[in-house]
């Protein structure tokens, strides 16, 4: 039994140890990262469910590392907001999307958005609004034609020092969507207070919207909760039809998903939904 244990912690040592190093690797390699080279954006169709128009489009985040090839934002965002280079990231993403909605725009009549996922961590020490207002000038993309995503978990966490960068955002005329709603710790008066336009229904949840009684309870009620408060719902992550006819059938306002759309590089996005 002993050398079984012993084993075990072994073992558990080891992957701690590789994740550790794995991470500890990732800093150095976001640090030494050259960011036109080796970043791209991919973008993905948001789309009304009830006819199928194109609303929007979320910038994605993708490095292609010269020698470990693609790495996903999943494992390289977590240490960019811990390391702080979350900062500059953010500056380029923000560039890079305020091109591209001025070029989509440009190409097609729609009027679309572009969604942008902002960390807390950038949202608390970035002048955000200042570097917002310079994208603006250089693109000539006024702010609603943009629409920012904050998770609910750092929407919660960072509550009061978010309070007044929100009312100027909205001020400003930027939409705000809370991204992951649904499995976070979620308070209604945050919601009310930050002046939330839209409500992005989990993955999480939407993976079982179609055979799990208590994930269609819960996305019921969001999508209820929504319409008493005159906000938007969009599901993310559907990837099949029956999950769709379910969400449609709740009154769910729209959809992003593999079902319709995965993140692609903006000529294949202009090929495909611009033209
Ligand atoms: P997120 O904001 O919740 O983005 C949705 C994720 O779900 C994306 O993963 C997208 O590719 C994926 N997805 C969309 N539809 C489907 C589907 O039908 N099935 C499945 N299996 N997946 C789907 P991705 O691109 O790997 O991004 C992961 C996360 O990384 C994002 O989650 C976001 O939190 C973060 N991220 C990406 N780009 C940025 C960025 O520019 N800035 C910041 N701060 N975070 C970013
Ligand atoms: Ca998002
Ligand atoms: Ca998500």
């Amino acid at each position: 039994k002993d050398s079984h244990q012993n084993s075990a912690s072994v073992r558990f040592n080891s992957t701690l140890r590789e994740k550790i190093e794995r991470k500890h690797s990732l800093e150095i390699m976001l640090g030494n990262a050259d960011f036109s080279r080796e970043f791209q954006l991919y973008f993905q169709p948001q789309f009304r469910i009830s006819d199928h128009a194109l609303v929007g489009m979320e910038a994605l985040l993708r490095w292609f590392h010269p020698h470990q090839g693609m790495i996903s934002p999943g494992e390289f965002i977590p240490v960019a907001e811990e390391t702080g280079i979350i900062l500059p990231i953010t500056e380029w993403v923000i560039d890079q999307a305020y091109a591209t909605i001025a070029h989509a725009r440009k190409a097609s009549s729609l009027s679309i958005q572009m969604g942008i996922n902002l960390s807390p961590k950038v949202i608390e020490t970035a002048d955000l609004l200042a570097s917002l207002k310079q994208k603006e000038m250089r693109h000539c993309v006024p702010p609603h034609w943009i629409d920012l995503e904050i998770t609910e978990n750092s929407a919660m966490s960072l509550h009061a020092t978010i309070e007044g960068t929100f009312d100027q955002l909205k001020q400003s005329g930027f939409t705000i969507s809370i991204d992951d709603f649904g499995t976070g710790y979620s308070s209604l008066s945050y919601i009310r207070r930050f002046g939330v336009d839209r409500l992005k229904i989990a993955k999480e949840l939407v993976d079982h919207v179609a055979d799990d009684r208590n994930s269609q309870l819960i996305i019921k009620a969001i999508i209820m909760m929504a319409k008493g408060m005159n906000l938007r719902t969009i599901a993310e992550g559907v990837e099949y039809q029956d999950q769709l006819d379910v969400l449609k059938e709740m009154g769910c306002d729209e959809m992003q998903g593999y079902l319709w759309g995965r993140p692609v590089p903006f000529e294949t996005f202009k090929q495909q939904y611009l033209s």
